[in-house]
């Protein structure tokens, strides 16, 4: 058991939302896709790498047999004049007329979500719906529809179960949120 501090590279983290806390909201959502999803033969389409975590854990409590796959979003330097430009790859499948299910670890600003459902949304699905983990609903400027949240949090800078700083605390079960910001 992690003590309530931890220390990654410069910043110091304390515990934010404990394990038992997120998998409770975790077996919420699983519910709710469970009730909603199970005649309309979704796929899930994990965003790594920060929504591993959260979605290994909400797709342990599925009850009927679904599809699973994984994208990464990869920047590259564009031509275009707008500079960085980020590619959705890992498609491996049919998404046309599928029922997709996007999994994210956070929507913050929105910037990200909107890139994704952009991208999917050129492969014709029947309909795109989004699961994430958390919310900062001060900090998005995109109001894209989330049908699922696990928990919506304030303006905090926040690692473990899947999040990092700087590549490191991914591996942490609870939440925590960096001190003095
Ligand atoms: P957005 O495009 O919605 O502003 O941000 C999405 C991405 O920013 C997330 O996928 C995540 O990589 C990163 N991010 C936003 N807020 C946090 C946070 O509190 N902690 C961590 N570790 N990453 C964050
Ligand atoms: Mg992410």
């Amino acid at each position: 058991m992690p003590s309530g501090r931890i220390k990654v590279h410069d910043k110091t983290f304390e515990i934010f939302i404990d394990e038992s806390e997120i998998q409770k909201e975790v077996a919420r959502i699983a519910g709710e896709i469970n009730r909603d999803l199970a005649d309309r033969d979704p796929v899930f389409l994990g965003i790594l790498n920060g929504a591993f975590m959260f979605a290994s854990d909400l797709f342990k409590q599925m009850d009927f047999p679904v599809q699973i796959s994984f994208l990464k979003l990869a920047s590259y330097a564009g031509t275009s004049s707008t500079g960085t430009v980020k590619q959705l790859i890992g498609i491996n499948m049919d998404l046309k007329d599928r029922v997709v299910v996007v999994i994210e670890d956070i929507v913050d600003t929105g910037v990200t979500l909107d890139t994704i459902l952009r991208q999917l949304s050129g492969y014709q699905p029947e309909a795109l719906i989004v699961a994430t983990f958390l919310h900062k609903p001060e900090a998005t400027i995109h109001k894209i529809p989330l049908d699922y949240v696990g928990i919506r949090i304030p303006n905090k800078f926040v690692i473990g179960y899947g999040l990092d700083y700087n590549g490191y605390g991914r591996n942490f079960k609870d939440l925590y949120a960096v001190v003095g910001d």
